[in-house]
């Protein structure tokens, strides 16, 4: 196997699942959002660890994932977030994925979909309480729910909503947060006073997870806490809720590739930005910005070899980069490294310093990184 690859600890992602249950109690579903290959985690592997830890739905932004979790098997309820294609509605409604309606022309093409195969789809009805995209405004979502209700080929599952700053304790956001809720309960009590039962309600992902408990209703979203990061950005004023134990699931790992002395003035690597200070050691380490480690973070980072941080020396490369090593290096020839995860800080590390949310840094690990799922870490 290559010397770099991402370790996937299953076990924290169990842990994280355990700690989530705890902190909800008596929610009856979590949902787990596996879109984008599970933040870059590898989704059919994740998805069956889910579920075997107690997540009884999964979640996917396009209908070829939902595709390649039912090839390996995934029979469990997959709810689809984005719209897909009119052309991909027949596969959708074969592969049974749940599709969240916004709107009555999407909702008579899926009805008509599911008609033509002979089925009953549950669907479930998204109202845009104040996050902007999708979803039918709240004013409308009683007769877009009498419309589902009404299709033979439909069934009226579920009914949610998605918010755009629960992950942020400062006052005014916790305040729109709670306008968003305010117009979700409204919503929720005309459906219901129409006669119909909105069947599962949810609302919330991670960020509500930790700070919005009255958005909890009967099944929840989280997504990034369960991969081991909190949404709460760093800069954000300290929460007064506790926070929930979790760990970073994800760890990139490679290895030394070679060992060379540098004398003082040589340069390392494109356009001569690191030039040795003094005597010292470089090691070459096989990962680069082809395999995800985003090319910013040249001369911005350090990673763990053995039981100390080095500092990247020069741009990183699309296969490769390098690190300091010092006058006496104590390492190794194929040495291990931790370029995030693990022993080392998690994604949020290089995330912070690029200004960007883990989310991104995960997610862009690449294809050809082989996913490895440790048995017993
Ligand atoms: C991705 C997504 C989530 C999960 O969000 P996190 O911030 O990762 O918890 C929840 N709901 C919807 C609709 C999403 O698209």
């Amino acid at each position: 196997m290559r010397a770099t690859r991402l370790l996937i600890h299953l076990d924290r992602l169990r842990r994280n699942i355990g700690a989530i249950r705890n902190r909800i109690g008596s929610v009856p579903e979590i949902c787990l959002p596996v879109k984008a290959d599970a933040y870059g985690h590898g989704a059919p592997r994740i998805a069956q660890a889910a579920l075997e830890a107690g997540v009884s739905r999964l979640a996917v932004a396009a209908v070829s994932e939902g595709a390649e979790l039912r090839r390996e098997g995934i029979e469990a309820p997959i709810l689809l977030l984005s719209l897909p294609a009119p052309e991909e509605l027949g596969e959708a409604v074969e592969l049974g994925l749940i599709p969240l309606v916004n709107d009555r022309e999407f909702a008579g093409q899926i009805a008509r979909a599911a008609r033509q195969a002979g089925k009953r789809l549950p669907v479930h009805l998204k109202i845009d309480t104040g996050m902007g995209r999708l979803g039918c405004r709240p004013n409308e979502a009683v007769e877009l729910a009498a419309f589902i209700a009404a299709q033979d080929s439909l069934e009226y599952a579920g009914t949610a909503t998605h918010l755009a700053v629960s992950d942020d304790p400062a006052e005014a956001s916790r305040r729109y947060t709670g306008d968003q809720l305010t117009r979700f309960r409204e919503s929720l009590e005309a459906i219901r006073g129409a006669g119909l039962d909105p069947g599962v309600v949810h609302a919330a992902n991670s960020g509500a997870i930790l700070l919005h408990p009255g958005a909890w209703f009967n099944m929840v979203r989280p997504g990034l806490l369960i991969y081991g990061y909190s949404p709460i950005p760093p800069e954000a004023p300290i929460p007064k809720e506790a926070p929930i134990p979790v760990e970073p699931v994800m760890e990139l790992r490679t290895r030394v590739a070679c060992v060379k002395r540098f004398y003082r003035g040589e340069s390392v690597s494109y356009g001569r930005t690191w030039i040795a200070p003094e005597d010292t050691f470089i090691a070459v380490l096989p990962v680069g910005y082809g395999d995800g480690l985003p090319r910013s973070l040249s001369g911005n980072f350090s990673v763990l070899i053995r039981d100390a941080f080095y500092p990247l020396a020069g741009r990183i490369c699309m296969d490769q980069c390098m690190v300091n090593l010092g006058p006496e290096p104590a390492v190794t020839r194929w040495d291990e490294v931790t370029v995030f995860g693990g022993a080392a800080p998690g994604a949020d590390a290089p995330a912070s310093i690029l200004n960007t949310i883990p989310y991104e840094i995960t997610c862009n690990m690449n294809k050809r990184l082989p996913r490895v799922y440790p048995l017993h870490t």
